[in-house]
C-alpha cells in the first residue's frame, strides 16, 4: 500500500472483478449490467436472505413456512404432466414422516438422478401440499452412498440474483472477492475519534460478519438488518451520501449570484398587505433577505404546512429581485394553482407598480408572443406560471429568482432547467447562477431532510396566521353517505361552502371525470336549493377556471372536484371537505386535501369517508388524520408507514439506490452523520473524498443541483 507524504495510505483502485478466477468476458457483462465492476462491488453486494445449513432436520419435525435443510431417500418419483410438466420425488428419513420435492422446471439429465434409494440432501422451505409437506425447488445434492451430509459451519448467504449467473457461482465469486479484502488499516476511512462510541465494528468486520455469519450469529437481527455489521455499513454509506451532497452544495456557492441587497420594496409590500406577517413568515423571510445579499446563489427550500401562507413570502423574495432591476419567476405545478398565485400576486404587485406576466401552455399565439416579448425585454419583472415557463424559446432578459411552488411535484430537473434560464455568464467566464426558493407543503420528517436536502438550506414556516380553528376530522363508512348531504345543506345555509372530492375509484383520468360527474348530479338533484359546481381533470381549461373563480367567488356553495384541487388551492370561506373513497389515499394527499378547509375563521370539518374492510394500513391513515393537524407529525407517521420512498416522489431515484442503508430503518443514524460529516470535512477533507468515492462513485446525482 502506497503511502503519502501525510502518512496516509493511498486506496489503491479496488482491481476489477476479471481479475477473479472464472471470470471471462460474458460473466464481467452479466455483472457489469447490474453495477458490478470491482472486488468492492462484490464486498458491497449484500446477501438478502441466508440459509442454515449447520443442521439437519427431521422431517417428521419440519414446520410449514420455516426453512430447514433435510436429508432424506427417495422413494418414489413421478413424472407428470398435469397443466405443465412436473416432477414429484418423495423422500423419507429415519424419522417416518415423507417430504415431497416438487419441480416444474427440470432437464432430463436431473429426473435420471433420482433413483429410488438415492440420498438427497436439500434445503428448502416446506408448504402443505397435497400429500403432507412438499417443497417445490428446493436446491439439493444427491449424495454419494458413503458420503456423511457434510454440514456448513456457518450461515449460507443467498444473494439478489442475477441473471446469467448461478447463485452457487457467484457465492463463489463472491468468496474470492473477500478472500482479497485488505487488511483492517488499510479499508478503514473512518479515524477511530470519530468511530468511538458508537458502539460498532470495523468496516473489515462488519462485510465478513454479513457475508460470513459465524453459526451462533443472530439471525434475526441480520435478517431485519439491524445487526451491528449491517449499522456499521448503513453509517458509512449515509455518510458517504451525505457527504456528496454537502459537497455539492459548497460547489453550487461556488458560482456567482446578483448579490440582492436593497428591501424597501418588499417592506411596501409587506405593510401593504391586510394582516401582519407571523414570527415564521418574518424568520423566514429574514433568513432569505440575508442569502439573498450574497453573491452566491442560494438553494433554500421552504417547508411550510398548507395554509401556512408560503405565497406571501415569495412575493416578499421575488420583490428584493424586481428592486434591483431584475426578474423573478414562480412556477407551480398546476394551472388551478398557478392562476390563484397570479391573482394574488397581481393583487399585491401592481399598486406598487411591478408588472407580472402570465405563462402557460394555454397562452399560445399571438399572446404567447407578446408575452415572450415582454419577459424577453425585461418589462415583466415577475413572470407566473405553469411548466411552460421552462419550454424553449422562453428567455428572461435576467432572472435573478427561480421560485419553484409544491416541488415534490416537480422532478429536480425541472427547478434545474427554471434554474437554467437564468445562468449567464460575468466578464471572467464564470457562470452566474439565479438564486433558488423552492417551497412545499408536503414536509418531509427533519431526519429525512437532513438527509437527503443536505445540499439545500431547509427553513420552516412552523405556525400558522392567527385565528385559524383546527380542522375537525372524522372518518365515515360510505354506508352514511346520505347523512352527508343534511350536513352539507346545514353548513351552506349557515353561508359556508363546501368540497366534495372524488378520488381514484380507477387510475384513469377518464373514469374519475365520470364518477365525478354523477356524483355531481346526483348532489345537485339531492340538494336542488344549492348552487353546485363541478371540476376534474379532462375539463377545458377555462372551464375550469371558470368554475374554480365562481366557487372562490361565493356563486358556487358547493364545488364537486376531483384530486384536481389538491394542492394549493385556497377559499377561505370554504369549511366542509369531503373526501370519497379515503382509504385509497396517502397521508400526505388527505392532509393537501384536508388543508383546502380551515383556512378562515370558521370551524371547519373534514370527513373521510372509506369503503369496508379497511386494511390495517388504511385504518393507521385515517387514525392518524383523526388525532393529528400538524403536517410535521403527520409527515413523521407517513415515513413509518410508506417507508421514505414514495415520501421523496422524484427527488427520491437517487436515494433510492443506496446499497445497505434504508432510509425509514436507519433514521436514527442519522444525527451522527452528520455530526461526523461535519468533522471529517473540516478535519480530513480528503477522507471524505475517498469515502464518497467509494460509496456513490464519480456518478453525480444531481449533477450541479
Ligand atoms: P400556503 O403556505 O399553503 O401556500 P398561502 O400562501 O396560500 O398558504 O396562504 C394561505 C392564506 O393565508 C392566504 O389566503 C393568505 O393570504 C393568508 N395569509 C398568509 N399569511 C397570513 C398572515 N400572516 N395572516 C393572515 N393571513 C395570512
Ligand atoms: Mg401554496
Amino acid at each position: 500500500m502506497p503511502t503519502r507524504k501525510d502518512g496516509a495510505t493511498v486506496e489503491l483502485p479496488s482491481p476489477p472483478i476479471s481479475a477473479l478466477r472464472g471470470v471471462g468476458p460474458r460473466v464481467a457483462e452479466k455483472l457489469a449490467a447490474r453495477g458490478l465492476l470491482t472486488l468492492q462491488d462484490l464486498w458491497l453486494q449484500l446477501p438478502r436472505q441466508y440459509e442454515d445449513r449447520t443442521a439437519l432436520t427431521p422431517i417428521r419435525l419440519l414446520q410449514p413456512g420455516v426453512a430447514a435443510q433435510v436429508e432424506g431417500t427417495v422413494e418414489a418419483v413421478e413424472r407428470g404432466f398435469r397443466y405443465r410438466p412436473m416432477l414429484r420425488v418423495a423422500i423419507s428419513d429415519g424419522s417416518h414422516a415423507t417430504l415431497v420435492l416438487r419441480f416444474f422446471h427440470f432437464r432430463a439429465a436431473q429426473v435420471a438422478q433420482f433413483q429410488v434409494g438415492a440420498r438427497v440432501l436439500c434445503y428448502g422451505t416446506p408448504k402443505p401440499g397435497q400429500h403432507g409437506l412438499e417443497i417445490v425447488h428446493p436446491s439439493y445434492r444427491l449424495l454419494a452412498d458413503a458420503d456423511a451430509a457434510a454440514l456448513g459451519d456457518s450461515l449460507d448467504p443467498v444473494y439478489p440474483t442475477i441473471e446469467g449467473i448461478g447463485p452457487v457461482s457467484l457465492r463463489r465469486l463472491i468468496g474470492q472477492a473477500l478472500d482479497r479484502l485488505p487488511d483492517e488499516a488499510a479499508l478503514e476511512l473512518l479515524p477511530r475519534e470519530l468511530r468511538d462510541g458508537l458502539q460498532l465494528p470495523s468496516l473489515r468486520e462488519a462485510l465478513l460478519t454479513v457475508h460470513r455469519p459465524a453459526q451462533d450469529a443472530d439471525v434475526a437481527a441480520l435478517l431485519a438488518g439491524r445487526h451491528p455489521a449491517q449499522r456499521r455499513l448503513a453509517l458509512e454509506e449515509l455518510l458517504a451520501h451525505h457527504l456528496s451532497l454537502r459537497r455539492q452544495r459548497l460547489a453550487q456557492q461556488a458560482h456567482a449570484a446578483p448579490a440582492l441587497k436593497k428591501a424597501a420594496l418588499a417592506q411596501r409590500l409587506r405593510k401593504a398587505l391586510p394582516f401582519a406577517l407571523t414570527g415564521a413568515q418574518q424568520r423566514v423571510f429574514e433568513r432569505i433577505r440575508v442569502d439573498l445579499a450574497n453573491p452566491h446563489p442560494m438553494l433554500r427550500l421552504v417547508q411550510g404546512d398548507v395554509g401556512s401562507g408560503k405565497t406571501v413570502v415569495a412575493a416578499m423574495t421575488a420583490m428584493l429581485a424586481v428592486e434591483a432591476g431584475k426578474q423573478a419567476a414562480l412556477m407551480a405545478p398546476t394551472e388551478l394553482l398557478a392562476e390563484q398565485h397570479l391573482t394574488n400576486l397581481r393583487g399585491w404587485l401592481e399598486p406598487l407598480g411591478v408588472r407580472v406576466a402570465w405563462l402557460a401552455g394555454k397562452v399560445t399565439g399571438k399572446a404567447r408572443a407578446k408575452v415572450l416579448e415582454e419577459v424577453a425585454s425585461g418589462e415583466a419583472q415577475m413572470v407566473v406560471g405553469t411548466h411552460a415557463l421552462m419550454q424553449e424559446g422562453v428567455a428572461f432578459r435576467d432572472l435573478a429568482l427561480a421560485i419553484v411552488d409544491e416541488q415534490h411535484r416537480f422532478g429536480v430537473h425541472q427547478r434545474l432547467a427554471l434554474r437554467d434560464k437564468g445562468t449567464g455568464s460575468v466578464g471572467n467566464g464564470d457562470a452566474i447562477v439565479p438564486h433558488q426558493l423552492v417551497m412545499t407543503a408536503t414536509p418531509i420528517p427533519r431526519t429525512l431532510a437532513m438527509a437527503a436536502y443536505a445540499d439545500l438550506d431547509v427553513s420552516a414556516i412552523d405556525e400558522l396566521p392567527p385565528g385559524r380553528t383546527p380542522v375537525q376530522t372524522v372518518a365515515l363508512s360510505a354506508e352514511r353517505r346520505p347523512e352527508l348531504v343534511e350536513r352539507i345543506r346545514k353548513a351552506c345555509a349557515e353561508g359556508r361552502q363546501a368540497y366534495w372530492v372524488c378520488t381514484l375509484i380507477d387510475d384513469s383520468d377518464e373514469v374519475i371525470a365520470q364518477a365525478a360527474q354523477s356524483t355531481f348530479e346526483d348532489l345537485s338533484k339531492r340538494l336542488p336549493e344549492l348552487r353546485v359546481g363541478l371540476v376534474h381533470g379532462r375539463m377545458k381549461a377555462a372551464e375550469k377556471q371558470a368554475t374554480m373563480r365562481a366557487f372562490k367567488g361565493g356563486d358556487i356553495d358547493l364545488l364537486v372536484a376531483t384530486t384536481v384541487i389538491e394542492v394549493g388551492v385556497d377559499v377561505p370561506n370554504a369549511s366542509l371537505m369531503i373526501v370519497e373513497n379515503a382509504e385509497r389515499l396517502g397521508l400526505a394527499q388527505l392532509h393537501q386535501l384536508r388543508g383546502r378547509v380551515g383556512r378562515g375563521s370558521a370551524a371547519s370539518s373534514c370527513v373521510l369517508l372509506y369503503q369496508s374492510p379497511l386494511s390495517q394500513m388504511a385504518r393507521q391513515r385515517l387514525e392518524t388524520m383523526r388525532e393529528t393537524n400538524d403536517g410535521f407529525v403527520i409527515a413523521e407517521k407517513d415515513l413509518q408507514l410508506r417507508g421514505p420512498g414514495e415520501l421523496l416522489g422524484t427527488r427520491q431515484t437517487g436515494l433510492a439506490s443506496f446499497r445497505v442503508a434504508d432510509l425509514a430503518r436507519d433514521a436514527d443514524l442519522l444525527p451522527q452523520v452528520q455530526r461526523i460529516g461535519e468533522q471529517l470535512l473540516a478535519q480530513s477533507p480528503q477522507l471524505a473524498d475517498r469515502i464518497v468515492a467509494r460509496w456513490v462513485g464519480s456518478a453525480v446525482r444531481f449533477a450541479g443541483a
